[in-house]
């Protein structure tokens, strides 16, 4: 796309992620094939609501005919979900324009009082696991009043489970069962060990159970890809520094199993573009590795068959399968149990409208998005849904208990685990 951007004023501004942001700009043709996938344009319908209309409103606001403030809401309404980047003939790398851009514009543009509250609000708790399973006991607490509340502060307690699991440190080791295949440091997430602890115990049981040794260092802090998502990058590279600092160098890989974590953690070497810790962040960013990826590659110890056969619907997160390119790998894993049967959800990979935080962010195009998602699993007939991201879990448990269906939502490992315990 022809431009008249200034990219040196904008390397001034930004820094050296500029260049970047300029040649997504200059690559998209304006063919429209991101178009179908976009969430928001199926929900919306609106081009300045779709991947290609979004490029031109970033290039008029880099290029100085739109102003920023006018620009931001359809940038806001992006879920960063990255259909468009897989669906792109052209090859645009539109996640490298949107990110910069939303966070150069957080801090240029005006925003009312309580999207304020609720910016401070994700940025304080969420990426502190402590603080978060404090603020939710809080919630839970006033959730019955929630009616009354404004629509940012009802649309984070909607979120909220009937009832929060017991809080369960994990170890800072757990040793590989029989002989070690591999050794590996595990990220535990944030929000995952508050709502979600058994995820991470699943997930070392399986580990253990395939001969992988894992290391879960106790100093380690949120991975930063919430703040990326909310545009906070420098708060983001902070937290991501003390994680370098306090991984295991000698490690097979750095295991995830959060989607939208492993996803903001490739994205390191793009976050430190530029600056003294580049290389650093590079070396981290090309050990992470999703859980299911690694044992995929390592090669699954054949898993025996649940205790009941099981149809279970299975979810792929953007985070997993557009940013990070993983479809198969959990699939595989999946059906190596002997009576689970997968079934494919069709509706041609739409976001489950969590994405980060943006179920909290933008709550009505979340829910549109959620119920369509919920629906079309229903319509499959399935017992149960399984998915890779914390996130999706939740939003999916979610609208099918809104449509009064609770089927339950498990996480990949959890299933595996499950056909795991039936040898012990
Ligand atoms: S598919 Fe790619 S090149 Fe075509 S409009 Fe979308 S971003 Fe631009
Ligand atoms: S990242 Fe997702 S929501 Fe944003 S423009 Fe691309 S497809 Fe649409």
């Amino acid at each position: 796309m022809q431009h008249t951007i200034s990219l040196s004023q904008w390397v001034d501004k930004i820094g050296p992620q500029a260049r970047q942001m300029v040649e997504a700009i200059e690559a998209c043709v304006h063919c429209g094939f991101c178009l179908p996938v976009c969430p928001t344009y199926q929900v919306l319908g609106e081009e300045m609501d779709s991947p290609r209309g979004r490029i031109v409103l970033m290039k008029s606001a880099m290029e100085g005919g739109l102003s920023l403030q006018e620009a931001a809401p359809f940038i806001d309404r992006c879920l960063a979900c990255q259909a468009c980047v897989t669906a792109c003939p052209s090859g645009v790398q539109y996640n490298e324009l949107v990110s910069p851009f939303r966070a150069y514009a957080l801090g240029q543009t005006r925003q009312d009082i309580m999207e304020s509250v609720q910016h401070a609000f994700v940025n304080e708790t969420l990426p502190y696991p402590g603080r978060f399973r404090s603020a939710a006991i809080l919630g839970r607490a006033v959730k019955p009043f929630q009616s009354w509340m404004p629509e940012e502060l009802a649309s984070m307690l909607l979120l909220l489970p009937d009832r929060l699991p017991t809080s369960r440190p994990l170890p800072n080791f757990i040793p590989a069962k029989g002989t070690r295949r591999a050794r590996v440091a595990l990220l535990a997430g944030c929000v995952q060990q508050a709502l979600a602890p058994e995820i991470n115990w699943a997930t070392l049981r399986v580990l253990a159970s395939n001969g992988v040794e894992v290391i879960i260092p106790q100093e380690q802090g949120c991975c930063g890809a919430i703040l990326m998502h909310t545009g906070e990058l420098k708060r983001a590279r902070q937290l991501a520094r003390k994680n370098f600092k306090v991984f295991p160098p000698d490690v097979d890989a750095i295991l995830t199993n959060a989607a939208g974590c492993g996803s903001g953690m490739k994205e390191y070497g793009f976050l430190f573009m530029g600056l003294k810790d580049e290389s650093l962040a590079e070396q981290f960013a090309e050990k992470v590795q999703d859980v299911s990826v690694f044992l995929d590659n390592l090669g699954l110890l054949e898993p025996p068959p649940l205790p009941q056969p099981l149809k279970a619907a299975y979810h792929d997160a953007c985070h997993l399968v557009y940013a990070q390119g993983v479809a198969e790998p959990p699939r595989r894993l999946l059906t190596a149990i002997p009576n689970l049967t997968l079934l494919e959800i069709d509706d041609g990979g739409l976001c489950c409208g969590s994405a980060g935080t943006y179920n909290l962010e933008q709550p009505e195009i979340a829910g549109e998005l959620g119920r369509r998602k919920a629906q079309s699993i229903l319509q499959l007939g399935s017992e149960a849904v399984v998915a890779g991201n914390i996130g999706c879990i939740i939003q999916i448990r979610l609208h099918l208990k809104t449509l009064g269906k609770m089927l339950p939502v498990f996480h990949t490992l959890e299933l595996l685990d499950m056909a795991y315990s039936q040898i012990s």
